[in-house]
Parts: C-alpha cells; structure tokens; sequence
C-alpha cells in the first residue's frame, strides 16, 4: 500500500510570503520551465518549481529547511521565462526574508527589522541609546576647538556599545547558523563526497570571485555592484581594525592625516561602496524586461547601506570644511547607520552571507554543486 503523507499547510505564511513579495505565488501552474532554465538548478531535485508548489501549499517548515532558497542567487532568468508570470525568483526572495525572521535569535529582533514598517523604531533604537550615554556622561553638546569626533563621544563609549551589542546579536547569529547547519544534515543526509574545511575554503574563494554570479543572464550586470559593495565592507573593516590598533598600541588619535595609507582605503572603500550601491540601484530600476520588482525589504536594505555610505563621506567632508556645528550632528546620524548595519546585520539582509555560505558548502560536500 502507497505510504502515506500528511500535509499540514500554514495559511498565515502564505500571507506573510505573499505580502514579502510572492503575491504571484498562486499564478504557478507547475509547468517547470523555471527549473530548467535556473542555471543553478541541480538534476537532483530541482528548484525552483518544487518551492512555488511548497509556497502554494503554504508548507512552512519544508521551506525553512531547504537548502535551496539560499543556493539561489536571485538573478531572476526563472522570472524572464515564466509564462504566468509567477515570479519565482521573487517568490524565492520573500522565502528567504520569512527564513531570516524564523532563525532569528531573539526572535522580536527578526521581526523588528524584517518588517520594514518598523524601519524607522529600528533606527531609533540606536539614536536613543547614544542620546542617553551622552546624557548621563555630560557630553551632550557641541565641543569648541578642533572637530574632533571623540571629543563629543569618546571612543571608550562607541566602543562599549559596539562591542557588547554586536558580541551578542554575533552570539544569537552564531546559534541560529548552527541550528540551520543540523537542518542541512538533516534533510539532505550526511553522504559526503568532501570535506567540510576544503568545501568551505572552496566556496569563500568563490564568494571572493563572485564567480557565481556570472552564471546569471537576465541579471548579469548586478556582479559588479555587488562586488563593489562587498570589497568597499571588507575594506571598511579593515580599516576599523587598524583604528584600533592605532588608537590603542601607537597612541595615534583619530582623525588620521589624510596622507596616512588607511586614510586612503577608508576613502578607497566609501568610494566602491557609493559606485556599488548606486549600479545596484541603477539595475533594479532598469527595465530588463523581467516581469520581476524587489520587494520593500531589498529596497529597505539597499536605501540603508546607501545613507550609511553618504553620511559617512559627509561626516569627513564637514570636519574637513571646520562646520562644527554640522559635523557632531553628522556623525551620530552616520552612527546610527553603522549601528543598523552592523547589530542588526543577523536579522537583515546580510545575514545571507552566512546562510548562503552554509548552504554552498553542503551543496559541495555532497556533490550537488553546479561548478
Ligand atoms: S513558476 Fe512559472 S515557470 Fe515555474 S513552474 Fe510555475 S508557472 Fe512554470
Ligand atoms: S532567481 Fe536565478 S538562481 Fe534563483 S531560482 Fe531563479 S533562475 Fe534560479
């Protein structure tokens, strides 16, 4: 006798999908032209044709464990050839948006900044707390002299509250990658091929590449932007760790001169952010002639990383004018932004990198991976 199966469908999620962007959702009629042409797509249990059923179907937890939704790299060439117009890619999309609220640790935080109607109480969240320290510790009010931003909040407070917020929130993300790690295992099997440690040094080199973004045709040009933006954080970073060691081992205070090497890597790198984050936008704009749109959740994201770059070239070029008044001003707004991109990176859209991460490096260990 055939086996079985009970289906047990969460009409909520489909609601929560369909207003995240899937609202074509239901024009699927199976047909699986996307499957085919998805060039990501294994023979084995293609994507994305099986998604759109288990999204019709509303079957939340199938979803939440598969791999798939995160191999996808959301070039869209599925949406370029649906015939009804079901825009799998997207659907795809509020897929892994719904995914990053469900793995979140603690959960309210995931729906604090998944749900961008509460964008604005998630950028006041930071602002309040820098508000307060400058108040109880006296330093609410414009310094005279030299601008000189540690003057008005000194980095041993910036540094508190970055350290303390973002161990934790890295703490929670670390968890919830584990957690999605045991799902990986548990619902493809641990029949490897290879090992953890070389297929993830293989897919970091890829990531480094973006080499598979060059699969993608109907998206093509998004490569570029997304590299650029990926190398101006990198940079960005680095030079964060350099500050540091500057501050704290060479007794140098910032600001730095503007001859200094990592001077010009910070401006190097706010430089690749700006370009990147505008081709970007210039491409989501564009008409591709893609029945396609990003969801308010990409823009959201996208819009953040640009006002953070903008009000970070803004708080140097007025310290540099002598505006004081703009400057401190400026510079706790841009903080507000550093603060939204890097605490809050588990629950937004960057919290992608790790959970694309995994998902590759188990599509390599277990022979799936479309080279
Ligand atoms: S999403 Fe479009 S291409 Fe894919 S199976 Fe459904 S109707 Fe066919
Ligand atoms: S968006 Fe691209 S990678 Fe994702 S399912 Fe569609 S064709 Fe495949």
């Amino acid at each position: 006798m055939a086996e079985e199966t009970v289906l047990s469908p969460d009409i909520e999620f489909i609601r929560e999908l369909r207003q995240a962007g899937g609202e074509t959702l239901k024009k699927c009629y199976q047909c699986a032209t996307c499957s085919v042409v998805c060039p990501m797509s294994p023979e084995d249990k293609p994507f994305p044709r099986k998604e759109m059923i288990m999204g019709q179907l509303g079957l939340k937890d199938e979803i939440m464990a598969d791999p798939d939704i995160w191999y996808c790299h959301n070039c869209n060439d599925c949406s370029k050839y649906c015939p009804r117009g079901a825009r799998p890619g997207d659907v795809l999309g509020a897929m892994r948006q719904r995914f990053i609220k469900e793995y979140a640790i603690p959960k309210f935080m995931g729906s604090i900044v998944t749900n961008t109607k509460m964008t604005l109480f998630a950028l006041a969240i930071p602002l309040v707390i820098f508000l307060v320290v400058l108040g109880l510790t006296g330093h609410l009010h414009i310094p005279e002299g030299k601008i000189v931003y540690s003057h008005f909040f000194p980095i041993l407070y910036v540094e508190a509250i970055f350290i303390t917020l973002v161990g934790l929130t890295g703490l929670s993300y670390l968890i919830s990658l584990n957690k999605y790690w045991k799902t990986l295992k548990r619902v493809n099997g641990t029949d490897y091929k290879m090992g953890f440690g070389d297929a993830f040094v293989e897919t970091i080199l890829e990531f480094l590449s973006h080499k598979k973004f060059t699969k993608c045709e109907a998206n093509a040009d998004r490569k570029n932007g997304h590299l650029l933006v990926f190398y101006g954080f990198v940079g960005l970073f680095i030079v964060t760790c350099w500050l540091t060691f500057y501050d704290y081992i060479m007794g140098i205070e910032s600001p730095i001169a503007l001859s200094d090497p990592m001077k010009w890597l910070a401006n190097l790198s706010a430089l690749s952010l700006l370009v990147g984050i505008m081709i970007i936008i210039a491409n989501r704009l564009k008409d591709k002639g893609i029945n396609t749109k990003s969801s308010s959740f990409d823009w959201t994201f996208v819009t953040i990383i640009l006002l953070l770059t903008i009000t970070g070239i803004l708080t140097e070029l007025i310290r540099v004018a002598g505006v004081r008044t703009l400057a401190y001003p400026m510079y706790l707004i841009h903080l507000m932004f550093v603060f939204y991109t890097i605490v809050y990176f588990p629950y937004s859209k960057l919290a992608h990198m790790g959970y694309r991460a995994l998902a590759i490096t188990h599509y390599k260990m277990t022979g799936k991976d479309i080279k």
